[in-house]
């Protein structure tokens, strides 16, 4: 396995055409975006795709975003196209959101798991959008972390995961938004949300001049297979650390009483407990071990350092993490949505 450094505001034109030819002659490249890794294939090779759901031990099932460069890129892959979905591109892309069109016949069936729909987007990295550009087609790409696993924010986190299972890794430095994509569905009446992301509900509705919905797997109950759910990649453990996290929703006072008591139980069973905490509350975990990841009133604080404290609390061996709640606007919808699928226990 290779590991080439980008630079992530200029990126150099020869190490991009190295990792696009790995990509051209059909292998994986795991590359930056501004939301998490990724791992990429070219989107009209069946075979390297199959070969990104072999590495990841992802379920065919679950089906993969196509990143592309260009917004013109939209109109082949997509079937169909609406005056909406070209609003969302012009006032998002390249950016953190993924668009969900019926696909046109050029998709190969294994991309989106058999769907009829496709789920595209352009990424608002330089690093990520001149590797695309270089293959000259667009690239499927998931993230770039084992399945189930917290997503990869650094080169590091990939290289982790897949040791040597991957042909090459560029290292572009840390993602600036520390969460996926939103996925919107713009085939469902009115627009739906399957997952929330880097761009806000808030955002989404503004743009649509009315209400959208928000799409719950938890409703769903835990999804395996084929489901007739409209995500099928939206199942109820994922990101999910290797200690069991414990998730504490609530007002302030409440979750600070609640994540002491559990903190103090656990110990005293010897378990090795360690809390995700805002910072405003850490004084009043004297005596447990304690990280914080970000701040109360800044939600995109706590998306950007979700997944690497929890890949960090995870190498310390840990067995319990208690996560306190974090406010579910702005970027926090997606933060919260992520420790609901990571956790194993809710309070
Ligand atoms: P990942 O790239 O690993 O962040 O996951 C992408 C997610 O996008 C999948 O898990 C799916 O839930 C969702 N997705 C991709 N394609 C479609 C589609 N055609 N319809 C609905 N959801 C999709
Ligand atoms: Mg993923």
């Amino acid at each position: 396995m290779q590991i080439i450094k980008i630079n992530a505001t200029h990126p150099e034109p020869l190490k991009i055409r190295i990792a696009a030819n790995v990509i051209r002659s059909g292998g994986l490249v795991a590359f930056p975006t501004e939301t998490v890794y990724g791992l990429g294939a070219a989107v009209l090779d069946a075979a390297a795709v199959r070969e990104i759901f072999k590495v990841k031990k992802r379920p065919f099932t679950d089906p993969l975003i196509v990143h592309i460069a260009a917004k013109q890129d939209y109109f082949s892959l997509a079937d169909e196209t609406s005056k909406l979905a070209e609003r969302f591109m012009e006032r998002f892309w390249p950016g953190p959101l993924t668009l969900i069109a019926k696909k046109s016949s050029i998709v190969p069936e294994i991309v989106t798991a058999g769907l009829n729909t496709v789920a595209i987007r352009m990424p608002a990295h330089k690093i990520a959008l001149s590797l695309i550009k270089t293959v000259g087609m667009p690239v499927a790409a998931p993230s770039a972390n084992l399945f189930g696993r917290p997503s990869p924010t650094t080169a590091q986190h990939v290289s982790d995961d897949f040791a040597d299972k991957l042909e090459l890794i560029i290292d572009g430095g840390g993602t600036t938004i520390g969460v996926e994509s939103t996925v919107l569905d713009l085939t469902a009446i009115p627009p739906q949300i399957l997952r929330p992301g880097g761009i806000t509900r808030e955002e989404i509705e503004e743009t649509i001049g009315g209400k959208v919905t928000l799409f719950s797997a938890q409703k769903h109950g835990n999804l395996s297979g084929k489901t007739s759910v409209p995500s099928p990649g939206m199942m109820n453990t994922h990101y999910a650390p290797r200690a069991k996290l414990i998730f504490v929703e609530g007002d302030c006072t409440s979750v600070v009483r609640k994540v002491q008591k559990l903190a103090d139980s656990f110990g005293q069973q010897g378990k090795k407990v360690v809390i995700m905490a805002m910072d405003e509350s850490i004084s009043n975990y004297n005596g447990f071990s304690v990280r914080s990841f970000g701040k109360r009133d800044d939600p995109k604080s706590c998306a950007y350092n979700l997944f690497s404290v929890l890949r960090s609390i995870d190498k310390e061996e840990t067995d319990i993490i208690i996560a306190e709640s974090v406010v579910s606007d702005g970027l926090g919808l997606a933060v919260v949505d992520r420790l609901r699928k990571a956790a194993t226990a809710i309070f």
